[in-house]
């Protein structure tokens, strides 16, 4: 077993040790819980459960305390995928509710599995998700103030392994802030967010170069093919530089490989497979 998970790039200044500190400390509590969790649950039981902590935590950018887009309204993106079964579910910039991923959650057993805006808050409703705002005085000062000029990432992930050797893989984002109402965030695509057999994999990172890089369900595939998935990552990182891209990856292979990386300094991470470790 085994349980790993991020909570985006530390957008804050480097400097800020207040709030390093904090999401050391909250993330090492949730890939507790989470990894508690999975003693009795499955992979996809356990990341959705898992991402719904994240998603809880004002501190990131994902479910309560998500980004404000640039019409002053929030929309969660959030994905889902059983390596098993090789179902994928997602919502897409769904407004006004508390976990997306337990959306995400709900329809990995529809036949239609990624519902986005309008259709993704009605099915939620539909579902008994009811109103919520995740915003927070925190984030509505920073759109006041505009800092449109900052990286502001900060999307939350998880990727499991479990007791019968299933790997899962779950991703929210409040998206990069600012952006143009109906953009689409990468999180909720298989560029964001990917599980097979093999490999299970999680992405942060600007939305647009982990699509241009496919990279998520690149990496998984290049697992699949044989590779270790530190070499899988490395490769498809090194196609992400003819554009600079933006990326931070966190994973677990069938064999128990574990890993995360990022292209640019530096993501925020936790891990667990009895002990745990934090990034620092
Ligand atoms: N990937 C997310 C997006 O582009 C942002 C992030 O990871 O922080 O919407």
């Amino acid at each position: 077993m085994k349980l790993i998970i991020h909570g985006g790039f530390f957008s804050e200044s480097q400097t800020n040790q207040e709030i390093k500190k904090a999401k050391q400390d909250t993330l090492a509590e949730i890939v507790k819980l989470g990894y508690k969790h999975l003693q009795t649950y499955t992979a996809v039981e356990t990341v959705v459960y898992t991402v719904s902590l994240l998603e809880d935590c004002e501190l990131f950018n994902a479910g309560t305390g998500s980004q404000i887009q640039s019409d002053g309204k929030i929309r969660l993106s959030a994905s889902l995928m059983d390596g098993k079964s090789l179902r994928f579910s997602g919502v897409i910039n769904v407004e006004d509710v508390k976990n997306p991923i337990c959306i995400a959650e709900k329809l990995l057993g529809h036949d239609d599995r990624v519902l986005s805006g309008k259709g993704a808050k009605d099915f939620a409703r539909e579902h008994g998700f009811g109103y919520y705002n995740p915003e927070t005085p925190q984030r509505r000062k920073e759109y006041d103030k505009k800092l449109s000029d900052s990286i502001r990432l900060g999307t939350v992930g998880c990727v499991a392994l479990d007791i019968y050797g299933n790997l899962a893989a779950a991703t929210s984002t409040g998206g990069k802030g600012f952006e143009i109402p109906g953009r689409v965030s990468d999180s909720a695509t298989t560029a964001g967010n990917y599980a097979n057999a093999a490999a299970a994999v999680s992405c942060t990172g600007v939305g647009e170069d982990l699509v241009s890089g496919a990279v998520a369900s690149n990496i998984v595939t290049r697992v699949t093919d044989g590779m270790p998935l530190s070499l899988a990552t490395k490769k498809t990182f090194e196609e992400l530089k003819t554009f600079d891209g933006f990326a931070g990856i966190i994973g677990i292979t069938a064999k128990g490989e574990i890993y995360h990386a990022d292209t640019h300094p530096y993501m925020v991470w936790a891990m667990c497979d009895g002990e745990v470790e934090v990034f620092e």
